[in-house]
C-alpha cells in the first residue's frame, strides 16, 4: 500500500499551477502568488531623509559637539526645503523630512536648548556627517526587483506593492473547489434525521478547509447513493478544477463512487493509502481537472483533506513547496498506542518553556469529530504496539485554522 510521503507525491505530480490573471490589489489576494515579478519605480527614501526630529546642521559648524546656531527654516514631513543652509545655520527637521542643502547631519531635539532671536545651543558629540540621516535609495533603487515570482502576498508584500505604485498585478487565481457529500443517510443540516438518517457534517466542514487552504468552495450537497443521481450531481463537479467527494469509496455494497467516476472519465491514481484514519482515498484526474474520493468518516474526511487537499489547492495557487509542514515536539505524557498503520491523532500543541509539546487528546476514531474540537494538531504514531514515552520526539501536523 501507498505511504502518505508517496500518495502526496503523486497527487503534486498532477496539480499544475491555474493560468495568472490580473487582479486589483486588494486584501482579498492575501495568501495569493505572484506570477510576474515587480520591480520599484523610484529610490526610497526618494530624498535624503531625517531619521530623528532635531535639527538639520552643517557639521563642519560644531566642530566639538557644541555652539550657538540660528534656526533658519522647519522642514516638516512633506515639505520640500527652501533654501540652503549657511555657516551658522540650523533648520528644524521633523522625522521623515528631507535633509536641506548644505545640512549633512540631524541633531535630536534632547540636544538642544532654545535661546532668544531663534537660536538654540547645542551640546552633543561632535556630528559625525550622515548622522540621523537616510540617504536616498539606501532601501530600494529603481528598478531592484523587490518582489521575485513566487512570493507569497501577506502584508509587507501589500505594503510594499503600495510603495511602487502598483495597484494591479499578476497572480495566480484560486482554485474553485466543489464539494459534494454522498450518501443514502445523508440529511441537510436544517432537517432532522430520521429513523437511521444522519446530518451532512462533511459538506460544511469540508467547504471551510477548502476556504483555510485559499481555495473557492462550491458547495454541491448531498447525493443519493445512486449512480442515476450519483453520475449528474459528479459530472457538474468536475467541471471544477476540484472536486472532492465525500463517503462512497470503500468496500460496501453502495460504495459506488469508483465506478461513477471511471463511467464518466476519470482515471484512478490510487485508491488505497496507508494511514489511519483514511486508508480507502481516491485521487483521480480527468483532462478539466481532479478529484478526491474521501471517506465518510468526518475525521477521515478532514485529515485527508488536510493531507492531500490542502497540498493540493496550494500547488494550484502557485507555491512551490505545497508539501505539509510537519513539526517535531515532544510528548507530554506516555503514550502506548498499538496500529496496524501510520496513525494521524488528534492531539493538542502547546509551546512551553523548551519548546513544542504533544499531548493526545482521548479519541473514539474516525468518526469522533467531536474529539477534534479540543485538538489543534495531528500528532503522527508509526504502526505497531508501541509504548511511546514521555518526553520522547514525535512528528505532529499543526492544524493552520486551530489554536
Ligand atoms: P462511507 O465512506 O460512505 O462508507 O461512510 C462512512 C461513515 O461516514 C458512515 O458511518 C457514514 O454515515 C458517515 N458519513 C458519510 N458521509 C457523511 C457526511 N457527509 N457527514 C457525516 N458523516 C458521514
Ligand atoms: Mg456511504
Amino acid at each position: 500500500m501507498l505511504s502518505v510521503a508517496e500518495a502526496q507525491e503523486i497527487v503534486l505530480g498532477h496539480v499544475r499551477p491555474l493560468a495568472p490573471v490580473r487582479r486589483a490589489v486588494t486584501p482579498d489576494l492575501i495568501g495569493s502568488v505572484l506570477a510576474e515579478e515587480v520591480s520599484s519605480d523610484l529610490d526610497m527614501p526618494p530624498y535624503d531623509k531625517a531619521m530623528m526630529d532635531g535639527i538639520a546642521v552643517r557639521s563642519a559648524d560644531l566642530p566639538d559637539g557644541t555652539g550657538v546656531l540660528t534656526i533658519v527654516d522647519e522642514i516638516t514631513a512633506g515639505r520640500v526645503p527652501i533654501r540652503a543652509l549657511g555657516p551658522g545655520e540650523a533648520a528644524r527637521i521633523m522625522t521623515g523630512a528631507p535633509i536641506p542643502p548644505g545640512a549633512d547631519a540631524v541633531v535630536m531635539v534632547e540636544r538642544l536648548e532654545p535661546l532668544d532671536a531663534g537660536r538654540v545651543r547645542v551640546t552633543d558629540r561632535p556630528p559625525r556627517p550622515g548622522q540621523n540621516i537616510i540617504p536616498r535609495g539606501r532601501e530600494l533603487r529603481q528598478g531592484d526587483v523587490i518582489l521575485p515570482v513566487g512570493s507569497v502576498l501577506g502584508p509587507v508584500e501589500f505594503g510594499l506593492l503600495a510603495t511602487v505604485g502598483r495597484t494591479t498585478v499578476n497572480v495566480v487565481p484560486a482554485p474553485e473547489v466543489a464539494v459534494l457529500a454522498t450518501g443514502d443517510e445523508l440529511v441537510d443540516a436544517d432537517r432532522s434525521p430520521g429513523p437511521g438518517q444522519i446530518r451532512n457534517g462533511n459538506g460544511p466542514m469540508l467547504q471551510a478547509q477548502v476556504r483555510s487552504a485559499g481555495g473557492l468552495p462550491r458547495g454541491l450537497g448531498i447525493a443519493r447513493d445512486d449512480p442515476d443521481e450519483l453520475r449528474p450531481k459528479i459530472a457538474y463537479g468536475l467541471e471544477s478544477p476540484v472536486l472532492l467527494l465525500s463517503g462512497g469509496v470503500s468496500a460496501g455494497k453502495l460504495d459506488l463512487v469508483p465506478q461513477v467516476l471511471r463511467d464518466l472519465g476519470v482515471t484512478a491514481h490510487f485508491h488505497k493509502v496507508a494511514m489511519k484514519p483514511g486508508k480507502p482515498l481516491l485521487f483521480g484526474t480527468h483532462p478539466g481537472g481532479a478529484v478526491f474520493g474521501l471517506p465518510g468518516n468526518p475525521v477521515s474526511s478532514l485529515v485527508c483533506c488536510e493531507l492531500f487537499v490542502r497540498p493540493a489547492i496550494r500547488r494550484l495557487r502557485g507555491e512551490h513547496d505545497p508539501r505539509p509542514r510537519l513539526i517535531f515536539a515532544v510528548l507530554g505524557e506516555d503514550f502506548a498506542y498499538a496500529t496496524d498503520r501510520p496513525t494521524y491523532h488528534p492531539a493538542r500543541l502547546v509551546l512551553q518553556d523548551r519548546g513544542w509539546v504533544v499531548w493526545p487528546v482521548p479519541w473514539f476514531g474516525s468518526a469522533d469529530l467531536r474529539a477534534l474540537a479540543q485538538a489543534n494538531a495531528l500528532a503522527v504514531f508509526p504502526a505497531g504496539d508501541h509504548r511511546h514515552r514521555a518526553g520522547q520526539p514525535v512528528e505532529v501536523l499543526p492544524l493552520p485554522w486551530a489554536h
